[in-house]
């Protein structure tokens, strides 16, 4: 097996933990009553997702969707395409999507425009992790954890090449230069 770059911790699964806690008292002061629909971004957002919605003790429904990039670069082309749809109609539903980190902003905004076209009745988001510095389009963030420094973040379900979606810290690859 090839060698591969060692993670150094940036955010402990303390500060996560703490982090979603507040995020799940927000979410709740404003979806209580609205029995919301959460979309989840396959496959960076499933573990942010999970410890979130133990923390929300009202009615709601989870829903996945799955996205890809295509294009030549190996830089975020912001051509993105819908690999695996939603199940469920959103039409009318107050609809909240979680996602784990924003960089360009493009697969967002490409998301964002995808479902209000679906007409749900609201359509706000949550992020994890945002990245500010690299961003090519302005995206409105309803509910953010954390603001990362320009390093090429993994763990907690964030992937380098499928790898290192299992540590429960948010981590950094030293040596990694940013896609
Ligand atoms: P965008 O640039 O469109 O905002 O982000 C597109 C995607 O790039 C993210 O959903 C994520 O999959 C990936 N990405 C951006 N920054 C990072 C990073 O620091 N680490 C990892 N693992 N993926 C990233």
């Amino acid at each position: 097996m090839k060698s591969q770059p060692k993670p150094q911790i940036l955010l402990t699964r303390q500060e996560i933990e703490a982090t979603i806690s507040r995020l799940a008292a927000e979410i709740t002061r404003d979806y209580h009553d609205k029995y919301p629909m959460l979309i989840g971004i396959l496959k960076g957002s499933f573990m942010f997702m999970a410890d979130l919605i133990r923390h929300l003790s009202f009615p709601l429904e989870v829903e996945f969707i799955g996205l890809s990039s295509y294009g030549k670069s190996s830089q975020t082309s912001g051509k993105v395409k819908v690999a695996q749809d939603l199940r469920s109609p959103i039409k009318g539903r107050d609809v909240l999507v979680i996602e784990d980190i924003i960089d360009t902003g493009l697969t967002t905004a490409f998301l964002l425009n995808y479902l209000q076209k679906k007409k749900p009745a609201s359509l706000k988001l949550c992020v994890l992790t945002d990245k500010p510095s690299r961003r090519q389009t302005p995206v409105t963030i309803d509910y953010l954890g954390f603001t990362v420094p320009n390093k090429f973040i993994v763990g907690y379900g964030i992937d380098w090449d499928e790898k290192f979606r299992n540590l429960p810290d948010i981590c950094f690859l030293e040596g990694e230069d940013q896609c």
